[in-house]
């Protein structure tokens, strides 16, 4: 996606270590217009499939995805980083971050996620994939069906994309990233 990867090369903050900062676009200050033009493509990408329910984990897809589910006049159900006392019927399973090097419980409730629901799952970042991975166990745990999942950025020199496609996981990313330094961006095409 074209002017995804301008605003990536133009905006974001690469490190070495691996991390790119797209926080003056999507990750805290976030451009409504871009992320509409990121709606459309996961729309063209995904919208053939019998999809009923975008889902998404908080905090950073949620634009994504309810840009996508507005677009789709769809459903859009974000998955809890913490099982909140109140939820009714929840279902849980454990995540490991990346960022901050520790597990997690993630958790959403039934009443929003079961067997009635076709899944897309939209993220900002594909990296190790356990967030997605953690994400595909809740949505078998709630008897629901993942049709897809679509990230905004993915690392594709880390290994989450393979973790998910061998899982047959019909994947999508808008940008692939395979080189990623000290100022250093490099896209797969
Ligand atoms: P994974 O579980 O695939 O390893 O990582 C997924 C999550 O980690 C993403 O949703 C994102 O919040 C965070 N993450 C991973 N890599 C990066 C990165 O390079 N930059 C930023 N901003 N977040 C990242």
């Amino acid at each position: 996606m074209k002017i995804l990867k301008n605003r990536i090369l133009k905006d974001g903050k690469s490190f070495d270590g691996g991390i790119l900062k797209v926080d003056s676009f999507i990750n805290h200050q976030m451009d409504p217009i871009l992320m509409k033009s990121i709606a459309v493509e996961f729309v063209r990408r995904f919208g053939n499939l019998p999809i009923n329910k975008i889902v998404t984990i908080e905090a950073s897809g949620i634009a994504p995805a309810i840009m996508t589910g507005y677009l789709l006049e769809l459903p859009v159900v974000f998955v809890k980083k913490a099982e909140p006392k109140t939820m009714v019927n929840p279902v849980s399973t454990t995540a490991h971050s990346f960022t901050k090097d520790r597990d997690y419980t993630i958790c959403i409730s039934r009443d929003f996620l079961n067997e009635n629901d076709k899944v897309l799952f939209i993220d900002d970042f594909l990296a190790n994939g356990n967030a997605a991975i953690a994400v595909n166990n809740l949505v078998k745990e709630a008897g629901a069906e993942l049709l897809g999942m679509g990230f905004i950025i993915e690392k594709s020199f880390q290994d989450g994309g393979d973790r998910l496609r061998e899982l047959d996981i019909n994947v999508e990313s808008l940008a692939k990233i395979k080189e990623l330094g000290n100022n250093k961006i490099i896209f797969e095409d």
